[in-house]
């Protein structure tokens, strides 16, 4: 199996899989850059797979769908380019001979939902769309702190050597921000290290492992006592309130 990043819009990554002859593609927000990999890969595009209803996820589906085929798949309740086969915790998707897995992981927005397949001899793929970033995670504009507080606890158990697909090269700055937290985190200082010397050369600092977001990532970490400490720091009375949690996510909002 060939997984490969395909760079879309400012930020947005379009992740394609395929085994030399089918092909799917998570959140296409536009066909142009799918439909130039198929055509020079040589590749029928059997599935769609999105994770939320935000238009750079979204954008291209139609397009793509009408130009190849492909079946789409997509959230319960979220607004999505119909027709498309509504898939939710529990359910199972067979495209390129993989047992792909759905989870809801609401937060970002109320629908989200997550694919994850394990891939023989390969470590898994999980698609998180907005869910988890490397060293951050989403905004919630429709679900709750700990509806994304549970959303990213359940990630954080997959198995470790879990490739982590996320939809947006958000890395260097949330670990600006993640190292802010935790600054003597010697894993992140040297992952930023890493990752500054990628994006100098233009390469994305994607996909990422579970494992390394275990270490790396503030909001897996919010019952580490270093955290708890910085968070204090920013606002004692927030976190008392709200939680850690919801409090990093507050002071990720405000953070320049
Ligand atoms: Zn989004
Ligand atoms: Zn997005």
């Amino acid at each position: 199996m060939k997984l490969l990043p395909l760079p879309a819009f400012d930020d947005n990554y379009i992740w394609l899989l395929h085994d030399g002859h089918k092909a799917l593609v998570v959140d296409p927000g536009d066909a142009q850059p799918v439909l130039q990999a198929l055509q020079h890969h040589g590749l029928l595009l059997q599935g769609i797979l999105v994770t939320h209803h935000h238009g750079d996820h979204t954008g291209g589906v139609s397009v793509l769908r009408e130009s190849t085929g492909a079946t789409v798949f997509g959230p319960v309740n979220e607004t999505m380019p119909e027709p498309i086969q509504r898939v939710s915790e529990g359910d199972t998707i067979n495209l390129l001979g993989l047992e792909i897995k759905v989870f809801d992981v609401p937060g970002h927005t109320a629908g989200h939902i997550a694919y994850y397949c394990t891939v023989d001899h390969e470590s898994p793929l999980l698609f998180c769309g907005d869910t988890l970033f490397s060293g951050g995670c989403g905004r919630l504009f429709e679900g709750t702190a700990q509806q994304m507080q549970a959303s990213l606890a359940r990630l954080a158990q997959l198995p470790g050597a879990t490739r982590v697909c996320c939809a947006h090269e958000y890395t260097l700055s949330n670990l600006k921000f993640a190292l802010a937290v935790e600054p003597d985190n010697p894993r992140l200082v040297a992952y930023q290290t890493n990752c500054q010397a990628l994006r100098m050369q233009n390469q994305p600092t994607l996909p990422s492992t579970i494992e390394l977001e275990r270490q790396i990532n503030p909001f897996l970490r919010t019952t580490e006592a270093t955290i708890i400490g910085s968070v204090a720091q920013f606002d004692a009375t927030a976190l008392a309130r709200d939680g850690a949690f919801a409090t990093l996510r507050q002071w990720k909002n405000q953070y320049r």
